[in-house]
């Protein structure tokens, strides 16, 4: 068998941010630029560095970024402040609040003061319950960008397909669990308690591997033919590698996602067209 397909998330990430240039275009015609605020802790440098991409994406397509810095020993209580200001900031419609937060925070308690309706990262309880019930508008963009990927024409549909999902975070693989299942595939999640975990991945024909280890799935774990999309954005040695052994991998699966220019780029790009979507909802509405 070739090797597999490459889905390559950069090609899809430049037709997503073609569509939000032209809507940008449209609310700045409007006198309503799109502007999101990003919370971010400052002793997380991994953040810093994805918070930073956004900035930099959402400049070449028009959306302002603006970043709300906050010294990593801040409190609860410090975080819920600077959300507070940019949830009652008319002019920001957009709100990410960089996740994972420290520890020492109630991160429960800080997404839920997220308001919703500018919650472009899907944190805030009312949009994953919307999630949960199948009628998803906010979602974790990462989980909304490994669905975007599987929309892809080299991807056989997901109806009635056995899906895999490594990986429970709420970030990530819940997420994806649910789009996979309201996309009617028959979905397993696994996780770092499941038994037998190669032979359950084994059985999927859609693999989504969101685990934070480098290189963990391996040519034995997947079925000749399958679809594997790679999450992981592990830093080894100075440079980015998946959660999948791609050299292995791409010799018996049909289509694969590389890292780096896979999820990661999708899923900054699928940020940008959230905070366009909460942006045209804030907008006031011209008279007929
Ligand atoms: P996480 O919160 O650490 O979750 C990792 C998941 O993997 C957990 O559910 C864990 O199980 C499971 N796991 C760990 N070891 C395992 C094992 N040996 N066998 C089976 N399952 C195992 O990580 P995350 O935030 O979901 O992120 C996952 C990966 O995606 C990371 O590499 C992260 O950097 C990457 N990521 C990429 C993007 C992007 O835009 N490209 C965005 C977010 C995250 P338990 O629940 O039992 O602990």
């Amino acid at each position: 068998m070739a090797d597999a397909v490459i889905l390559d998330g950069r090609a899809i990430a430049g037709v997503i941010r073609s569509d939000v240039s032209v809507r940008v275009a449209a609310l700045r015609a409007r006198g309503t630029p799109p502007t999101c605020a990003i919370v971010l802790l400052e002793n997380d440098e991994a953040g810093r560095l994805y918070a930073n991409s956004i900035v930099k994406a959402g400049d070449a397509v028009g959306i302002d970024v603006e970043m709300r810095r906050l010294p990593a020993a801040s409190t609860t209580d410090d975080v819920l402040l600077a959300l507070a200001a940019v949830v009652d900031d008319a002019r920001v419609q957009a709100i990410i609040v960089q996740r994972p937060l420290p520890s020492h925070l109630d991160a429960e308690r800080i997404c839920e003061e997220i308001d919703p309706r500018k919650d472009v990262d899907g944190a805030h309880p009312y949009n994953q319950g919307l999630l949960m019930a199948g009628e998803s508008f906010l979602v974790p963009a990462t989980a909304a960008a490994v669905m975007e990927i599987l929309k892809q024409p080299q991807v056989p549909s997901l109806d009635g397909a056995r899906a895999v999902v490594i990986g429970r975070s709420s970030v990530v693989g819940r997420p994806v669990a649910l789009l996979l299942t309201a996309a009617n595939a028959t979905v397993t999640i696994c996780h770092s308690h499941t038994k037998h975990l190669d032979a359950v991945c084994h059985e999927a024909e859609v693999l989504v591997a969101a685990v934070g280890r480098p290189r963990f799935v391996t040519a034995a774990m997947v079925a000749r033919g399958a679809v594997v999309i790679d999450v992981g954005t592990n830093f080894v040695d100075g440079r980015f590698v998946g959660d999948v052994d791609a050299e292995s991998v791409s010799k018996v699966a049909s289509a694969l996602s590389p890292v780096p220019g896979g999820v990661g780029p999708v899923t900054t790009a699928v940020l940008l067209r959230n905070i366009v979507e909460v942006s045209e909802r804030a907008a006031p509405r011209t008279p007929a």
